[in-house]
Order: structure tokens, then C-alpha cells, then sequence
């Protein structure tokens, strides 16, 4: 397959939105399939997509050099269980290649990082988050409905030996479930000298879950966080939704994805891609393009689906609509569908 091909005067250029944001980053789900059932993110018995649905790995790897070409130098894969997709390692081989890119990094849950992670730093992972939102085997089980702490925190340590420049620790917390956990899942960060975000759940997916009451807000986590430690505010940002403080005299950053309690549209620089080919726009909307169809009808040439992406950049939304206080979700699709 022809990937080299080039527009040169699209070469090196910025996508740039109708708001003057610039997408240098892209995320990238690769399947929509799991080994866990996460009760935030699916239900217990999904459907999942037929394999012809679904973007082959060649046409992953075509679609990230053309976006790293169009100047996108951050690439997140995702999923789904990103790692659960058969040769998964082989596309992390191909994008760890490419020129103009400087961060391959990782989202997953954790269970197959007893075997990959040691493949998956060489291939040129920079950095991995793992989902982690219970310390307790039993809750584990309950939050995963599938998952096996004991493998995933084998596969966390496997991480830290094959020495990633970062791995951070993603916490939903829910109301009645694990929000207890919050300071010890922050020592278990501090101890094994790695980052924790805590995401606010996001009002996506079932229809019937009652998220207006579990819904924990970070600020209220922050505020408990700050009983127990000193934490410092940092600067740092990654462009995206994530607040950071310091703990201090450690080596732990804590995290705050807060779609809810801090609005963070205005500096978004990022797309995502599911594992059909759509390009979304944004996490909370509907807009977005199919880019199969024009990958399948050029398998040569990829002028027709630089101009598509192009084209879209323009009608980039300002930003979410999430709204806790709506019955129903913002957007009926579920988390493992656009990779969170
Ligand atoms: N399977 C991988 C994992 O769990 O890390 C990658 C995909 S998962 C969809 C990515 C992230 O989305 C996870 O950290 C998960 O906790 C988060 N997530 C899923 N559903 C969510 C929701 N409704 N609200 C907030 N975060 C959610
Ligand atoms: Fe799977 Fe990740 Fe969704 Fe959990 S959050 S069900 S691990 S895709």
C-alpha cells in the first residue's frame, strides 16, 4: 500500500479550526471491543461491530500519517481495550516510526500489560494511562463487572519495569461505589511514583444509569485531597481538559478531567477517530465525517480525504453541552465508541 503519498503544499501546514484552535492531536480508537463491561462505559451485553465495519490496521496506520502529515504531532490509541485487538502491536510499530511525530501514547485498562509492555515501550510508547478505579478486588469486579485486579496491577508494575516516561492511573469515582478510595488510590499513586487523574463521569452511554447521583465532582475531591496533603498548583497542561496539581515532596502529579465543573472547550486541540473511520469533532457532539468510505474508494491516493478532513476542521464546535440536570445523556454513544 501506497502510504507515502503527499500534497505538498499541505505538507508541514496547521489544522486550524473556524475558533483559531490548533489540532495537533489526534486519538484513535481501534476497536470497540473490551474484555471488561465497566458499568460507566457499557452495557453488561453489548453488540459489537462486525470486523468489515471496522478500520483494518493497515488503514489505521494510513490515516494517522496522513494527520501527522497535516502537522498532528500527538497521537493517543485507544479503544475499547486497545490492547484486546489481535496485531495490535504492529500499528503501535508503524506509528512509533513516523516522522513528524513525538508522542505515541496509550489508554487501557490494564489486563494485557503483564505481556505488552515491554514490546509496547519499544515499538516507542512514551507514556500509558491505566483505569484503575478500585484498590479492592471484590469492587473491582463489581465497577468492571469482568475485570481481575490481581492481573491488572501485574501489568501496571510490568509498566513501570519497562520504564515509560510517564503512567498515570485514570479514577472514575461514583458516588456509593468508590469514593471512599479517592486518598488511598493518591498514596498507591505516590507510592509506586506515578500520576492519577480523576475524570468526572460523563453523561454518555445508558440511558438508564443514574448518573445525577453518583456524580462525584472534582472539586469536592480536591477539597478532600487537600485535608491529607500538600498539593501544589501546577501550570503544566496538555493542551487538553486536565488540571494539575503537585503533590509535594513527590514524584505524583494529580489530575482533574472536569467537563462539568470546569468548561474546558477553549483550548481543545484534539479529534478522535473512532474504530469505523468517523472523525469526531468533539467528545460531546454529533458532528463528524466518515472517513472509511473515502479511505476504501482511494486505496492509492489520499488527496480526496486530506481535503474532507480540511473541510470539517472549519466546523469544529465551540464546545460540549454536557448537562447533568438532562435525564437523558448529552450524546447516546458509549465511551468505548469515540475511546474517551
Ligand atoms: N479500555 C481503555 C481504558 O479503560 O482505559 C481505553 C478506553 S476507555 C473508554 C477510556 C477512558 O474513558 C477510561 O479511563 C474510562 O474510565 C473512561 N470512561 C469511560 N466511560 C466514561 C464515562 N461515562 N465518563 C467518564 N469517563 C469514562
Ligand atoms: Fe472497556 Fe475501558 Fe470501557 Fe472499561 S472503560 S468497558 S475497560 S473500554
Amino acid at each position: 500500500m501506497d502510504m507515502a503519498l503527499k500534497t505538498p503544499q499541505l505538507v508541514d501546514s496547521k489544522l486550524t479550526d473556524q475558533f483559531g484552535r490548533t489540532v495537533d492531536y489526534i486519538r484513535l480508537s481501534i476497536t470497540d471491543r473490551c474484555d471488561f463491561r465497566c458499568i460507566y462505559c457499557m452495557a453488561e451485553d453489548m453488540t459489537f461491530l462486525p470486523r468489515d465495519e471496522v478500520l483494518s490496521l493497515e488503514e489505521c496506520a494510513r490515516l494517522i500519517k496522513v494527520f501527522v502529515n497535516l502537522g498532528v504531532t500527538k497521537v493517543r490509541i485507544t479503544g475499547g481495550e486497545p490492547l484486546v485487538r489481535k496485531n495490535a502491536l504492529w500499528l503501535f510499530e508503524e506509528i512509533g516510526q513516523m516522522e513528524g511525530l513525538k508522542e505515541l501514547v496509550l489508554t487501557t485498562n490494564g489486563s494485557q500489560l503483564w505481556k505488552q509492555a515491554e514490546a509496547l515501550k519499544r515499538a516507542g510508547v512514551k507514556r500509558i494511562n491505566i483505569s484503575l478505579d478500585s484498590l479492592n478486588p471484590v469492587r473491582f469486579k463489581q465497577i468492571t463487572r469482568t475485570g481481575d485486579l490481581k492481573q491488572v496491577l501485574g501489568g501496571l508494575q510490568a509498566s513501570i519495569d519497562a520504564g515509560f516516561e510517564g503512567i498515570k492511573i485514570n479514577t472514575v469515582l461514583m458516588r456509593g461505589s468508590n469514593d471512599d478510595e479517592a486518598m488511598d488510590l493518591v498514596q498507591f499513586a505516590i507510592d509506586k511514583k506515578i500520576d492519577i487523574s480523576f475524570i468526572e463521569e460523563m453523561p454518555l452511554g445508558e440511558v438508564n444509569h443514574a448518573r445525577n447521583s453518583t456524580f462525584v465532582s472534582n472539586a469536592d475531591t480536591l477539597k478532600l485531597l487537600q485535608s491529607k496533603y500538600s498539593l501544589l498548583p501546577s501550570t503544566e497542561t496538555t493542551g487538553g481538559p486536565a488540571r494539575y496539581w503537585r503533590v509535594a515532596n513527590t514524584k505524583t502529579k494529580i489530575g482533574f478531567i472536569s467537563p462539568h465543573s470546569h468548561n474546558f472547550c477553549e483550548s481543545c486541540n484534539r479529534v478522535r477517530i473512532t474504530c469505523k473511520g468517523e472523525l469526531y469533532l468533539c467528545l460531546g457532539q454529533e458532528d463528524k465525517i466518515d472517513l472509511m468510505p473515502l479511505l476504501r474508494a482511494n486505496p492509492n491516493n489520499d488527496a480526496p480525504l486530506i481535503a474532507a478532513i480540511l473541510d470539517r476542521m472549519m466546523i469544529k464546535p465551540k464546545g460540549h453541552d454536557f448537562d447533568l440536570r438532562r435525564a437523558e445523556p448529552a450524546v447516546v454513544r458509549f465511551m468505548s465508541h469515540t475511546g474517551g
